[in-house]
């Protein structure tokens, strides 16, 4: 199938890491022109090397902060001189979870995981809207989690910060029609940057990080018996944000294993 990606122009956010990266590589590999933000300096250049395909005009490389709304114009106003002022695909990924519970989080955590949550769609969607209004393919898509419709009481923020975003992204994929398309993913565990840091937080254990990920896999009842790969979510991505998924708005697509117990 072709996704009719090649020369779309697409903004990841958080795509110096990860699913991200991931996901920047493969656009770019579908002959997509793309811009990818972060905060971390060293790891935008180790992402700009990963990327580059020696054609320096495919790839726009910006340090930002999705939370800080004037970074994020900024940042528009990048990729519009460097696109000619269309957007075609806005992945909304930058981000991270909270392990915490009720008892454990203080009001300060709680603004901070919803603020996070719901201003790392808000910015960039009120930044970009006017170029991808310019497209005739434009399309949102949203990287969410399979906590926001099975909660996780041990990450009870994160859970309910994420219930709310797709409340948001279902509201916007109305509000935004015809022009512009809107769905999210929702992930299960997906081994990145992000879990080897928790990894590493639990390192006592004396695990190595294959047994630590075959025991969490167990734990979690994963049908498929293993953790996600940040390729197999970029493939779902992609192929949401592209022409080829022409007829498909305000769709959550579950990519978790199997992981997932409601109807
Ligand atoms: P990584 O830590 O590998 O990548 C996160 C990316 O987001 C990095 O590029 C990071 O760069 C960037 N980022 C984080 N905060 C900001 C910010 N405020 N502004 C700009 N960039 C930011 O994590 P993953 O690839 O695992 O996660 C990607 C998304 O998927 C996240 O939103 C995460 O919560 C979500 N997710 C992941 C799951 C998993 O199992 N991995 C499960 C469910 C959801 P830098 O820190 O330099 O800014």
């Amino acid at each position: 199938m072709d996704l009719r990606l090649a020369g779309a122009i697409a903004v990841v956010t958080g795509g110096s890491s990860g699913i991200g990266l991931a996901t920047a590589k493969l656009l770019v590999a579908e002959g997509a022109r793309v811009a990818i933000c972060g905060r971390d300096p060293d790891r935008l250049i180790s992402a700009a090397e990963h990327l580059s395909t020696g054609t320096a005009d495919n790839l726009l490389v910006e340090r930002c902060d999705v939370l800080n709304a004037s970074a994020v114009n900024g940042f528009a106003k990048k990729v519009l001189s460097w696109s000619n002022g269309r957007l075609d695909l806005l992945v909304n990924n930058a981000g991270q979870g909270r392990i915490s519970t009720f008892s454990d989080t203080s009001d300060d955590q709680w603004r901070e995981e919803l603020e996070l949550k719901f201003f790392s769609q808000i910015n960039p969607i009120r930044s970009f809207r006017p170029l991808l209004e310019v497209s005739d393919h434009a399309a949102i898509v949203s990287v969410n989690a399979l906590f926001s419709v099975e909660p996780e009481p041990e990450m009870v923020c994160t859970s309910a910060a994420r219930a709310g975003v797709q409340n948001l992204m279902k509201s916007l994929a109305t509000e935004f029609a015809p022009r512009i398309r809107v769905n999210s993913v929702l992930l299960g565990t997906i081994f990145t940057e992000q879990r080897r840091r928790r990894f590493e937080a639990q390192a006592n254990t004396g695990q190595t990080i294959d047994e630590w990920i075959n025991s969490q896999a167990r734990n979690k009842n994963i049908p498929l018996g293993r953790f996600g790969n940040p390729d197999e979510v970029a493939r779902a991505i992609a192929f949401l944000a592209s022409p080829a998924a022409s007829y498909i708005t305000g769709a959550s697509l579950e990519i978790s294993g199997g992981t997932s117990r409601h109807i």
